[in-house]
């Protein structure tokens, strides 16, 4: 009989907040873009990330595609980013026909490698994308150094990082524009899809609305700006619906209670594992100084890729399961077509291989926590004997 997955690796994090706000939005007469809900998240988040805009999106792939199209890329303009991140990072700018240029990622954070970014600057340069993998920060002061010297634009990819750190800056406010995931796998959702565009650089601003509302100027119509609304620019549907704002909104209302259950399941797998790394058997997470931990994912790394297929593997029979994650885009189909590697891909593959990653959401359990830490012993003493 097949082993039925006794821990899975995710569930969309609900706390009971969010009914209450998904009614009230049903009944109000007003459940599409902009509404009630939409204007909560967003005001929530103008005054928590002190940025100039935050504009609620159907995805965090499509914050991205609207970033692309801020950028005013050109056929052929480059924009540097590891090739150890999600697909939309790279499909967002080659939508727009720019050249995707990967970097190679260090091995502590999987962070692209600062050190590497010049070596890949040419006059076709535009932008520089920055994904903070696991809600860890990226080396954003030397990064924002380079972009000023060679007159770059940053967009981080922080959809990974909300509520993270780098000295004392929330992640996505650092670049010049920035995204949010709300997918079901991040730490907040809004019901499963969604995403967060924050402007940063107030020039974009005024664009960013047209861009999201089909590309005309409704927004400012709305606000009395304008007194009628037309066609002014390109743009696409790119608002998210005030039901999903409505579950996002019950999050943010329970986000302490959210993010303490995870910082403390991260502490525990932390603590839990630490033996295992002091024998040499795998590396656990780094958090440099300048970074701070927003426990969006635990995961470890192993000796090599047949250790971890064999961990995965272990765990499933334990009824645990268990993920890798990205496979470099730079070796996938359309990387390769949209996109070269710029130096070489020292860490990237190699560390990528190694990396799995272990259940963590808001709710899992210290007894189902700790189940998974003594599989995770048992198949390393199995190994020794
Ligand atoms: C989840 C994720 C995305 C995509 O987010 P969606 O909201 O699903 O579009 C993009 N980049 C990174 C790094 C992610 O982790």
């Amino acid at each position: 009989m097949a082993n039925k997955i006794e821990i899975p690796f995710n569930k969309p994090p609900f706390t009971g907040k969010e009914k209450k706000y998904i009614l009230q939005s049903i009944t109000s007469g007003h459940v599409s873009g902009d509404g009630k809900f939409t204007k909560k998240c967003s005001d929530w988040f103008v005054e928590y990330l002190k940025c100039k805009k935050a504009l609620l999106t159907p995805s965090c792939t499509h914050a991205l595609e609207m970033c692309a199209i801020l950028l005013d890329l050109k056929e052929g303009d480059e924009v540097i980013m590891p090739s150890y991140t999600f697909v939309s990072t790279a499909n967002a700018f080659a939508l727009q026909g720019a050249k995707i240029i990967f970097v190679d990622i260090r091995p502590d954070t999987m962070n692209i490698d600062e050190t590497k970014i010049e070596a890949a600057i040419t006059k076709r340069t535009k932008a520089i994308v920055t994904v903070h993998y696991a809600g860890v920060s990226c080396k954003m002061d030397e990064i924002m150094k380079l972009a000023e010297k060679y007159n770059l634009k940053v967009v981080e990819d922080a959809a990974q990082g909300i509520m993270s750190k780098y000295k004392g800056k929330p992640l996505g406010t650092i670049g010049h524009l920035g995204a949010f995931s709300f997918h079901e796998t991040k730490n907040v959702t809004s019901a499963g899809e969604g995403g967060l565009l924050i402007v940063n650089d107030q020039k974009y601003s005024d664009r960013a609305e047209i861009i999201r509302e089909k590309g005309t100027n409704r927004s400012q119509f709305f606000r009395g700006m304008v007194d009628k609304y037309s066609w002014v620019d390109i743009g696409s549907s790119y608002l998210m619906n005030d039901v999903s704002a409505a579950y996002l909104w019950g999050q943010l209302k329970d986000l302490d209670r959210i993010q303490n259950n995870r910082l403390r399941c991260w502490e525990l797998y932390f603590q839990g594992l630490i033996e295992l790394e002091q024998k040499g058997f795998l590396s656990l997470p780094v958090i440099p100084e300048d970074c701070t931990n927003n426990a969006h994912m635990f995961y470890i790394k192993v000796k090599d890729l047949n250790t971890r297929t064999q961990l995965i593997t272990h765990l499933k029979k334990n009824r645990i399961l268990s993920v890798f994650h990205y496979v470099p885009l730079h070796s996938s189909q359309a990387g390769r077509k949209f996109g070269r590697m710029s130096g070489e891909d020292v860490y990237t593959t190699m560390e990528s291989e190694r990396l799995i990653r272990l259940p963590l959401f808001y709710g899992l359990t210290s007894s189902e926590l700790n189940k998974i830490t003594d599989s995770i012993y048992e198949f390393f003493e199995g190994l020794i004997n």
